[in-house]
């Protein structure tokens, strides 16, 4: 067997046309165009680089965008300040701070800082306690957890029932995507860096979500045949053949797991295009949220 690629820099294309067309609608209605902040503490090159990629997105979108910069040893008190500044701005919509913050920064407080009703990235606490209890709903959920229900849903993939494995329980994605596929009547098994046996474990799954940042961990000899397969990893692996001397690979080994999985993501161009799609997504319902 040879999966099915799920292409997720398609599907994300096609999400965010239709965001587009969406924000047109509204500006055109008379409601706002939506805004975006985006809180950016220190110099991480990453953080810089995804904030980069995240401002462009919105403007190919319709969205307005912020960039809110404060240096490496901004106070918490400051941090905060920059937050409250962004709830009262009618202008902005939605507020993402970029993860990681520099150690002295108390996340947990700065994101519970956040206005509910602009926290586009789904990790206020409230949000978050929702996401886990049953019969409550999230205003938002984080952004790569709902890119990964859209990849699954596209897939044609039976969420009720099915035996999931999730790898990984970060705040940002293994916990929130088994917290959403348990909302799915998926059953749902999260395994983290103590979990005996992962390749045995592995082997249970209908659907693999793999999201540890261990390159190429995951063999084809852990899969399934005929799961699908979802790669949530980034991770730079030295390629002296390639011009900046590394090349991206995924938390699974791509060419070996496709030969038995029936559907997989690749890395790039899986999950990493949906994670900004769905934010924009949350960007818009945050915009229109407001205008209804
Ligand atoms: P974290 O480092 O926050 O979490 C990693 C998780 O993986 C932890 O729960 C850890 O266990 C577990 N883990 C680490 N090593 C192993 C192992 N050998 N066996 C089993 N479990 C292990 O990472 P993130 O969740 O932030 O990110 C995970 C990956 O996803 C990274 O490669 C990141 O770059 C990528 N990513 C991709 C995004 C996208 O849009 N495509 C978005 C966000 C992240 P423990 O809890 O015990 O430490």
């Amino acid at each position: 067997m040879t999966a099915k690629i799920l292409d997720g820099k398609a599907i994300a294309g096609k999400a965010r046309q239709e965001v587009a067309d969406q924000v047109g609608k509204l500006v055109a209605k008379g409601g706002p165009t939506p805004g975006l902040a985006a809180v950016l503490v220190g110099d991480d090159p990453a953080s810089h680089s995804y904030v980069r990629a995240k401002r462009k997105a919105c403007a190919q979108a319709g969205i307005d965008s912020y960039r809110c910069a404060l240096p490496a040893d901004a106070t918490q008190e400051q941090v905060i300040d920059l937050v409250g500044q962004l709830n009262g701005d009618e202008k902005v919509h939605g507020i993402l701070v970029q993860l990681p913050l520099p150690d002295h920064l108390d996340e947990e407080t700065v994101l519970g800082s956040v206005d509910i009703l602009k926290d586009v990235d789904g990790l206020h606490p409230i949000n978050i306690g929702r996401l886990a209890q049953k019969g409550r709903e999230p205003l938002f959920v984080p952004a790569t957890p709902v890119g990964i229900l859209e990849l699954l849903r596209q897939s044609g993939a039976t969420l009720e029932g099915a035996e999931v494995i999730v790898l990984g329980r970060s705040n940002i994605v293994g916990m929130p995507t088994a917290l959403l596929l348990i909302k799915e009547d998926a059953t749902v098994t999260v395994c983290h860096s103590r979990t005996r046996a992962l390749d045995q474990v592995c082997r249970r799954a209908d659907i693999l979500i793999a999201a540890i940042g261990q390159p190429e961990l995951v063999r084809g000899s852990w899969i399934k045949p005929g799961s699908t397969i979802i790669d949530v990893g980034i991770n730079r692996v030295q390629d002296p053949s390639k011009e900046r001397g590394y090349r991206l690979v995924g938390d699974v080994a791509f060419e070996e797991a496709r030969q038995v999985a029936s559907a997989i993501t690749p890395v790039p161009g899986g999950v990493g295009p949906m994670t900004i799609a769905m934010l924009l997504k949350n960007t818009l319902h945050a915009a229109s949220g407001s205008y209804a």
